[in-house]
């Protein structure tokens, strides 16, 4: 029998899903936010996701629900579960990718490496953070943070105080999210995924780069890290996957400190941005990978087709334009370039598509993969 999955959000991870569950014949529903998003060509209805009432309505209508991101309130999710419906990831894992403050106390419990952090309700508990870690500090908001907002670097303890306003507006008091500011060599990021059986597969262990919180650029496999920081990012994600149950795709963002050691930055439990370039790079995309996770199916091998992937996000898209208007151009310099396209306005700093190249030479994949996605640029 062909089994529906519903995804709740409609964006470009929902409309990555839909080419992957076309193929494997699974038939896909998208529970979209309005009736333009990325996903709309799936979308079976459009409504508030933090509506338990619209949620159910949706998720009575799939054999299994799973996400294109993670703000599904926790009641709504609760309530799926108490209905038999089939929740991947489940509210239980999904918590701690919800509330960073949360993730780093389970992280912390686990033994899983994480920067020192701490929990600070004002400025004085702040500052005492600051004291003990030379004076600067990253200050993030637990919730609703992404592409690097709700996270700000300090060299002071009133630099939070709008945040710690805010906290005390909402009326439920909380506390913000403080770290050391981690000197690392780079940024990794290691995806895997778990059936809820207890299957996990891993891809190789990637580098990203990120420009002003965004994710700009990466590499797959991550250069030079075959070996120890391979193996110590796969472990770290095991033992998170693992450890907090979770079920679908995992996205663990690392830093690469200067001694060798690998530390917990986030946790996506979704495709990923990071994970882009399977679609043209890997013998099983994320996006497969993660239907053949939320069904329970036996995982695909993720092996690289060719040694080096580049992936590069066109961030904010051509001035008045969409970047299939550009196609012409770009393909015609480069056609070894895959081209993938939102389907979304340009707007600056908005994630409207991305470029992937594979190849032999990392250097050459690097020219081409940045020469096509600088078409789009302005
Ligand atoms: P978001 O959830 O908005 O993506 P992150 O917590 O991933 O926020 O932080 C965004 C970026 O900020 C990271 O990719 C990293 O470049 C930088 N960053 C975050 N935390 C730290 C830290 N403790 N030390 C140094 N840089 C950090």
């Amino acid at each position: 029998m062909v089994k529906t999955v519903g995804v709740i959000g409609g964006g470009q991870l929902a409309r990555m899903m839909i080419p992957a569950a076309l193929e494997l014949g699974v038939s896909i529903r998208v529970l979209a936010e309005a009736e333009s998003m990325s996903a709309s060509m799936a979308a079976s209805a459009v409504g508030d996701y933090r509506d338990l009432d619209t949620v159910l309505d949706f998720a009575r209508t799939v054999d299994v629900v799973t996400f294109d991101h993670e703000h599904v309130p926790q009641p709504v999710l609760r309530a799926l579960v108490e209905e038999g419906i089939p929740v991947h990831p489940g509210p239980d894992a999904l918590q701690y990718a919800q509330d960073k403050l949360l993730m780093r106390q389970k992280l912390s419990e686990l033994g899983v490496p994480v920067p020192d952090w701490a929990a600070v309700e004002n400025p004085e508990q702040l500052d005492a953070f600051l004291m003990d870690h030379g004076g600067r500090a990253v200050v993030k908001t637990a919730r609703g943070g992404y592409d690097g907002k709700g996270v700000r670097v300090i060299g002071g303890p009133t630099e939070a105080d709008d945040w710690f306003a805010a906290l005390a507006e909402d009326g439920n008091g909380g506390s913000l999210l403080v770290e050391e500011l981690v000197d690392f060599r780079r940024e990794l990021a290691q995806q895997v995924a778990r059936r809820p059986s207890g299957d996990i597969v891993p891809w190789p262990v990637v580098e990203t780069v990120q420009r002003d919180g965004i994710c700009s650029e990466v590499v797959a496999p991550a250069p030079g890290a075959a070996g120890r920081v391979a193996e110590l990012s796969e472990d770290v994600a095991f033992r998170i996957a693992e450890g907090l149950g979770v079920t679908g795709a995992l996205a663990v963002e690392l830093f690469e400190t200067r001694d060798g050691r690998v530390l917990v930055n986030e946790l996506a439990m979704r495709p990923h941005n990071s994970g882009h370039w399977t679609i043209d790079g890997s013998t099983t995309s994320q996006f497969e990978q993660h239907l053949r996770a939320v069904l329970d199916l036996p995982l695909g091998a993720t092996g690289t087709l060719r040694p080096w992937s580049m992936m590069i996000n066109v961030l904010g898209g051509p001035d008045g334009a969409t970047m299939p208007d550009r196609y012409a151009e770009a393909m015609h310099e480069h056609p070894t370039a895959k081209f993938h396209s939102y389907q979304k306005e340009s707007r600056p700093g908005r994630k409207v598509g991305h470029v992937t190249v594979c190849g032999d030479d990392l250097d050459e994949v690097a020219y081409q993969a940045r020469g096509a996605a600088a078409f789009f640029d302005d």
